[in-house]
């Protein structure tokens, strides 16, 4: 029994620890990736070198235009609901095959968030789910090198609100559906794509609908991935390597 207890204890404090380094980690993010959270690197590894000049070109204009499209959330009450709107009409326009597949069906949900389902080929296969929001945080000129809604380019990087958190996610996903439709992809495993409008005042309208919908129609997933943090490289102080968090 001791032995059994002492187990447990140990346990216990392992997750004890886990979850302190946890805690540890996301106050050294927010107080030294504050300045990091305003701009995305252009990358120029691997995954980039498959696509042609023109399309890498094509996914660095759609980040762009999604930044442009102020689509901030200033409190419970109040969205720029014009410009949710307006983010919902340029991803039907930047993403024509994702669109139109028959192997894809899209639905708004809770007003301006939106559903999709990829049918798969095989039905005996578990769904998964992708997610991200296109919600941003206000942001005012202050403290910026180019404006926050700009989406401009400046020494290699794209400034701008949502660059990281989540237009970039939200882009991404959209991006590689639509490369991949081009080259002829069709999933064995069905998948679900999902993007909400309010994430930053608790997605209450958004994800919420969105969970009703699939409980609506008895959807279990297998796994489901959210939005996470960039690759920090000399942000996070003691840490020599750059980090995907
Ligand atoms: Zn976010």
């Amino acid at each position: 029994m001791k032995a059994r207890w002492r187990n447990s204890l140990g346990a216990l404090l392992a997750v004890v620890a886990l979850g302190v380094t946890v805690l540890v980690a996301v106050l050294l993010i927010r107080t030294y990736t504050l300045a990091e959270f305003k701009r995305v690197r252009l990358g120029k590894g691997a995954p980039a070198a498959e696509l042609s000049q023109g399309e890498r070109e094509q996914l660095i204009e759609a980040l762009k235009g999604a930044i442009r499209i102020p689509t901030v959330s200033f409190s419970e009450t109040e969205q720029n609901t014009t410009a949710l709107a307006e983010f919902g009409q340029y991803i039907r326009k930047v993403f024509p095959l994702v669109f139109s597949s028959s192997l894809i069906q899209h639905e708004v949900v809770g007003g301006y968030s939106h559903l999709f389902t990829v049918r798969g080929s095989d039905s005996n296969l578990q769904p998964y789910m992708l997610l991200a929001h296109f919600d941003v945080v206000p942001a005012t000129p202050e403290g910026w090198e180019v404006p926050p809604f700009s989406g401009e380019e400046l020494n290699g990087y794209i400034y701008g609100r949502g660059t990281i958190d989540d237009k970039n996610c939200v882009i991404g996903i959209l991006q590689a559906l639509e490369f991949l439709l081009k080259r002829g992809y069709k999933p064995r495993r069905s998948f679900y794509i999902g993007f909400g409008h309010d994430e930053e005042i608790s997605g209450s309208y958004g994800a919420m609908k969105i969970v009703e919908t699939l409980q609506s129609r008895g959807i279990k997933l297998l796994f489901l991935v959210d939005e996470g943090l960039a690759v920090l490289d000399g942000v996070i102080q003691g840490t020599r390597r750059p980090i995907a968090l």
